[in-house]
């Protein structure tokens, strides 16, 4: 897939125990290139299109709209006779409709019933809107003043230039685009495969729904967090469940996963205690290292490349995050040091996250030195500026504060404690899950 390379996690300008945000997403976004030759164009049709990442420009092959029409239901004349006039006399000659048009062309005094949408009829370039307009029989009377020559009247290729880009590859398709290809006459594109993404959760305590919880047991919910999220990215999410503490069963999961995916994604087991263990594995199958981010919640994480044959850089290979056992964690880990990858892997167009600013009425308790994350609820007061507050307890593992809250509050690096009226950053989850 990917030849392999010096591991960027080990340049000498990044401590791995104290690894900023920031340096961790540029050395993710290094090695997170979009597939080559390997990512296989398909052809869909419209209906498949949505989400999916444009793998070819689309060159607008019309003009759309095709020729010039009305705006409005009115009357289409020569906008000429407006000059210097205070009222306008017409007699309707005939009728253009959407999909009829009118052919001859009017004379000087004359004009056509017209509706939206309806070809301008020949030597016509003005529409007077109907409700300006008194009628009687065939005749028309309007204020000059009702209509500038030229109005209400949409140009042939005013929309979509006939030759120019229309949408450009990376694009990831939204309804509108479905429309606009649609309008072009397009009724299949050429998009990306989508990317392959397995996971899997790790711990011996874990069970699943329908089991008993003995003391110290808990319910795997990380799987279905992890796979929500990758659905929500439109890539193809591969189940590998769960997976015991041992190294066998590591071992083994990590080597299919490589072999199903073009990414695998853990949770658990990168922790202080855990890591040795992993660690020795993973540098068995590939380039792995093991980060503490200045970041909160999701300090460790491990993050490389992993090989299904023999030795590393034999097989198969895969990018890997090893996310923190935490639920929270998984969650803020995932948007903000995977999603990116997930979406450069794909072919998609770099976007930056739409960040915006916020007033805490209330402190917030921060730590200068890391990125914290903590979860928000907004809301517009009635001067129409952003508002947060924090949700409740914001330990790592409070999976409830993740589905109380709209949006996670960015409290950056350097920054320390808030105080009550400072602004700060939020990323608002519509739009981003
Ligand atoms: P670990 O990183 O494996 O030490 O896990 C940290 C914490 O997260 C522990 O309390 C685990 O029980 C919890 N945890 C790990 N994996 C999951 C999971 N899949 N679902 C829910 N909690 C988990
Ligand atoms: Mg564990």
């Amino acid at each position: 897939m990917t030849t392999s390379k010096p591991f960027p996690g080990c340049i000498a300008q990044y401590d791995p125990n104290a690894l900023p945000v920031g340096a961790a997403q540029e050395i993710v976004r290094q090695w997170a290139t979009p597939r080559g030759h390997d990512a296989p164009v398909e052809r869909v049709g419209l209906f498949d299109a949505l989400d999916r990442v444009l793998a070819e420009d689309v060159v607008s092959p019309i003009d759309v709209p095709s020729h010039d029409n009305s705006a409005m239901d009115g009357y289409a004349f020569a906008g000429a006779c407006l000059d210097g006039a205070r009222e306008i006399d017409l007699s309707v000659i005939g009728a253009a409709l959407a999909g009829q048009p009118f052919l001859d062309t009017p004379g000087a005094a004359q004009c056509v019933r017209i509706m939206t949408g309806a070809l301008i009829p020949p030597g016509c370039d003005t529409v007077v809107p109907q409700e300006l307009v008194a009628r009687e029989g065939d005749a028309i009377r309007f204020a000059a003043s009702a209509v500038q020559p030229g109005q209400n009247r949409r140009l042939a290729g005013e929309d979509l230039a006939k030759g120019r880009p229309a949408l450009a590859a990376g694009r990831i398709m939204r309804a509108s685009d479905l429309g606009l290809l649609a309008s072009l006459g397009i009724a299949q594109v050429a998009v990306r495969r989508r990317l392959r993404v397995a996971f899997f959760s790790t711990g011996d305590e874990l069970r699943s729904a329908g089991e008993t919880l003995s003391p110290g047991s808990v319910y795997d919910s990380n799987r279905y967090t992890l796979y929500a999220m990758l659905r929500r990215l439109n890539v193809e999410p591969v189940d590998l469940g769960v997976v015991r503490d041992d190294r066998a069963s590591l071992d083994k999961a990590l080597r299919r996963a490589t072999e199903a995916a073009d990414v695998v994604i853990s949770s658990g087991g990168v922790s202080v205690g855990d890591a040795d263990f992993t660690r020795e594995l993973m540098n068995s199958l590939g380039d792995v290292a093991f980060w503490k981010i200045a970041m909160r919640p999701g300090r460790p994480l491990a993050f490389g490349r992993l090989w299904s044959g023999p030795r590393a850089g034999e097989g198969e290979s895969a990018l890997f995050f090893g996310l923190p056992g935490n639920p929270v964690a998984v969650m803020a880990t995932f948007y903000f040091i995977v999603r990116e990858a997930l979406l450069a892997m794909s072919g998609a167009t770099r976007e930056t996250l739409p960040l915006i600013q916020a007033v805490s009425p209330q402190p917030i308790r921060k730590r200068a030195g890391r990125t914290e994350f903590q979860r928000g609820i907004a809301r517009r007061d009635d001067q129409g500026r952003f508002v947060v507050v924090t949700t409740g307890p914001q330990g790592s593992g409070v999976l409830s504060s993740m589905s109380e809250a709209n949006c996670f509050i960015v409290l950056e690096h350097d920054r320390a404690d808030v105080d009550a009226g400072e602004t700060v950053d939020i990323l608002l989850f519509a739009g981003l899950i």
